[in-house]
């Protein structure tokens, strides 16, 4: 009876002790078309679920508003660009069209979100783009580019977004899903949130560590199944893949990537991926799909512009061409491929 009186209040703080212990919480949540994996660490159970929640709903909303082809705000403006008009925009669509204009600056126009037309010319607004499709026309291609769509053709004015060109259509895929990201981070840290990683299909942000190791991510193997490399990522950082090998539509056993050459109009060939590691999730984005665009050739100098110092691009042909600060952060798992170091200073 007196033991009985001890006994059960003890078993029950130990019960909410081990239930309010800091552990690791992770939850996969389907959101932008791919599978979002969430991990926090170091907080009640149901803290990070309430968290996650949060977040897959704020998600869901962003993938609704911002999509390139689906009913949304942003195909409202798409629609009001065509017919020269202006529509009232939110603040998060003009932050998004801000950021999505540096960037573009930066890049020397390689990252191009107002070519949607192209993208869509090419078959790239739909689902499922591999319908075998022939590429279209070179005339209709030639005609969108010399029309010259860019991010300065837009005009905001008392929160109204208009465009000098009609040819412009804003498609935010190439750097959407860094944006979201970053803001996700942000409204964890604001929420007291100090270890956590959240990851869009391989695209990630990861800030503090879990239980005082390095978040450890795997470079997914362009060429097949597995892994290609490991990277540890420090403090707060974004890791980001552009790849040409994801979406893509074959015709007559050529393949037509997803990533567009903004000066050409035709698909990007020859590069297979591009990982970026960065201070931030928007720039990493942008930053993988400007220099899938920019190439061999090009690479060094559009990081360079970008602010972008740690680089791994793979070329079709396997070989691995890595910025000097990359070297020390990828581990490379099983057969090390053909490996090129260029510097991306100077050139
Ligand atoms: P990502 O996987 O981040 O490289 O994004 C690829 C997506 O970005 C494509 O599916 C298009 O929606 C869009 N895109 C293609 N080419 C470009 C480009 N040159 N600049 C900006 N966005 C692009
Ligand atoms: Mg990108």
């Amino acid at each position: 009876m007196r033991l009985g009186r001890w006994i059960l209040p003890i078993v029950a703080s130990l019960i909410l002790v081990a239930c309010s212990r800091p552990v690791s919480y992770n939850q996969t949540i389907y959101v932008f078309g791919t599978l979002v994996d969430i991990t926090l660490w170091g907080m009640p159970r149901e803290k990070a679920r309430e968290h996650v929640a949060s977040l897959a709903s704020r998600f869901r909303q962003m993938h609704q508003d911002w999509h390139a082809w689906q009913p949304g705000a942003l195909r409202e403006l798409n629609a009001a660009i065509e017919q020269g008009s202006s529509v009232a925009v939110q603040d998060d669509l003009r932050l998004l069209i801000e950021r999505a204009t540096q960037l573009q600056q930066r890049s020397g126009g390689l990252f191009n979100p107002a070519i949607g037309k192209l993208i869509a010319l090419w078959g790239f607004h739909k689902d499922d783009p591999l319908d075998g499709r022939p590429p279209p026309h070179a005339h209709e291609i030639d005609a969108l580019v010399s029309s010259n769509p860019t991010m300065n053709d837009l005009i905001m004015e008392n929160g109204e977004v208009s465009s000098r060109n009609r040819n412009v259509r804003l498609d935010f895929g190439g750097f959407a899903k860094g944006f979201a990201v970053d803001w996700a981070i942000e409204e964890l840290r604001r929420q007291g949130v100090a270890n956590a990683i959240v990851n869009t299909g391989g695209d990630l942000r990861a800030i503090g560590d879990k239980d005082g190791k390095p978040w450890r991510i795997g470079v997914r193997h362009p060429q097949g199944e597995g892994v290609l490399a490991a990277i540890e990522t420090v403090g707060d950082e974004s890791v980001f893949t552009s790849g040409n090998y994801e979406r893509y539509n074959e015709h007559q056993g050529v393949r037509y990537a997803h990533i567009i050459d903004p000066r050409s109009g035709r698909p990007v060939a020859g590069i297979t991926s591009v990982t970026v590691i960065h201070d931030n999730g928007t720039e990493a984005d942008a930053a993988a799909t400007a220099l899938v665009v920019a190439g061999v050739e090009e690479w060094p100098r559009v990081a360079r512009s970008m602010g972008i110092l740690h680089v791994m691009l793979v070329e079709e042909n396997g070989t691995v061409h890595l910025s000097p600060s990359m070297v020390k952060r990828v581990e490379f798992q099983g057969e090390k491929p053909p490996i090129t170091v260029t510097s991306i200073r100077g050139k």
